[in-house]
């Protein structure tokens, strides 16, 4: 493999459908809830009945025009829908309703973020609008079908053959998630098939410019599986290679159970999809002046966002990587960093402990419909305590679990469980003496160049004053008094 992958480089396009947020389908008004009964959601027009008329929906157009232009895709004046035919039982019009010749827009870009740090430009080839097919379930009892899925809104993000590797799959659909849940045009959620995959594959020799044969392997529907399935396949398509034969053009599904790509059943393939302009739909043309109302309305991207947080809150690069991964969690840390004016303790608190309760608690950070796990306010009033040393950090993290449980406030925390330090340099210096009184040779030691003896007079105090004494006060009162 490694002789082979030297010889060799792979290319690699991706082709995401992504399903849009909106409350019904795109060419009737069936509700799009996931979860729903079996063919609960369906009526003569998404069930396909002769004569039954699709109507566009508006709001799936302006989710697709959305994500186009965020891609920096040139959405155009006039699109085209059309008929893309093919047989399978969870398609009961016999076609499905895509685009064409003439897509909602083309030639975006989406840069990534590589590993070593260095930023690639993917570009987008195109993005267009279609419709959803049914789900078939396939049992020991037979196969069931569900229409529920039928004419749900997707749009078709397709990459140009940019991705040099697995990994750089990964990040692309990591990053292309990322900028659409930023976008609210859909919750991306895998498991539940609002976001899938499929990837074109081929290898070509090193330093040379003609691209190899390409298969495409679908149902690569998990970030786990991304990088695998990948490279299971380029590890076929090499072994191939290697023995002289020639890789065929043919289309695989990926088995994240057994862990290998296999070539589809020839009757589940269709290489003629006689495709044509759906008579039942008039071109979609859309006004510049609405399109420019949508650019004008873009949020700012999770990367802008990223360098924003590094620039205005002076935060290392991983920080702003880490608190932009997704928008609630974004916005939490901006409301927070509004309500306690420093942002690096802001960002040390939420990368640590509040997303590590959000982790346990199963409930990502956010602010709506209320905020999660704490609100920015409670840990603000929290990290002001500790500012102002009436707490220890340790305890600051004690109140915050508390904080969490009962939704009080920090202030009453602290005294009701007295975690308040000690922070008197009176009553500290009277324990400070007597710890100094009571351990001769330790001073003497300390005082003959052990330095590192200033931990156990620290220990001391602490334990005199049951670990409730500022210790930041306690070390310096102890060197003064030992040196003095
Ligand atoms: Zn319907």
């Amino acid at each position: 493999m490694g002789a082979t992958h030297d010889r060799y480089e792979p290319v690699i396009g991706l082709e995401v459908h992504v399903q849009l947020s909106t409350a019904s389908k795109i060419f009737c008004g069936c509700a799009t809830r996931y979860g729903a009964p079996p063919n609960t959601q369906v009526c003569p027009i998404c069930l396909g009945y002769p004569g039954a008329l699709p109507t566009l929906n508006a709001g799936a157009v302006e989710l697709a025009a959305r994500a186009a232009l965020a891609l920096g895709c040139d959405v155009h004046p006039r699109s085209v829908f059309a008929r893309k035919h093919y047989f399978y039982p969870d398609l009961p019009k016999g076609y499905q309703i895509s685009q064409y010749d003439r897509p909602l827009a083309t030639g975006g870009a989406l840069v990534i973020r590589l590993d070593d740090g260095s930023a690639k430009s993917i570009g987008i080839t195109r993005v267009h609008l279609e419709e959803d097919a049914g789900k078939s379930t396939h049992g020991p009892d037979g196969t069931r079908v569900d229409f529920n899925r039928c004419g749900l809104p997707l749009i078709e993000i397709v990459s140009e053959p940019d991705l040099a590797s697995p990994r750089e799959a990964y990040l692309y659909l990591s990053a292309l998630k990322r900028t659409l849940e930023y976008l609210e045009v859909s919750d991306c959620n895998m498991e539940e098939g609002s976001l899938r995959c499929d990837a074109n594959v081929s290898l070509r020799r090193r330093g040379e410019s003609r691209m190899g044969t390409k298969t495409e392997v679908k149902n690569v529907n998990s970030f786990r599986y991304v990088e695998a399935a990948l490279a299971f396949e380029i590890g076929r398509q090499a072994e191939i290679l290697e023995r002289g034969q020639a890789v065929v053009h043919e289309t695989l599904l990926w088995d994240s159970g057994r862990g290998e790509a296999r070539a589809m059943r020839s009757k589940e393939l269709s290489h003629d999809y006689r495709y044509f302009p759906e008579p039942d739909l008039e071109p979609l043309d859309l006004d510049p002046a609405w399109l420019e109302g949508i650019r004008g309305e873009l949020p700012e991207s999770p990367a802008a966002r990223a360098a924003r947080f590094e620039a205005a809150y002076s935060l290392p690069e991983y920080d702003a990587g880490v608190l932009t991964t997704t928008r609630p969690l974004a916005d939490w840390f901006e409301a927070a960093v509004a309500a306690f004016d420093d942002p690096k303790e802001v960002s040390n608190w939420v990368m640590g402990e509040v997303l590590r309760i959000a982790n346990e608690r199963g409930e990502p950070v956010a602010l709506s419909p209320e905020p999660r796990p704490i609100s920015p306010a409670a840990l603000a009033e929290l990290l002001a305590l500790k500012a102002a040393g009436t707490i220890s950090g340790s305890a600051a993290k004690e109140v915050l679990a508390v904080i969490v449980e009962t939704r009080r406030g920090a202030g009453e925390i602290v005294r009701e469980r007295g975690l308040e330090q000690v922070s008197d340099e009176d009553a500290l210096g009277a324990e400070i003496d007597a710890v100094i009184a009571a351990h001769p040779d330790e001073v003497a030691a300390f005082r003959g160049g052990k330095q590192g003896l200033i931990g156990f007079f620290v220990g001391q105090v602490m334990k005199r004053t049951g670990g409730q004494a500022n210790p930041q006060l306690v070390n310096r009162l102890l060197r003064e008094k030992l040196v003095g």
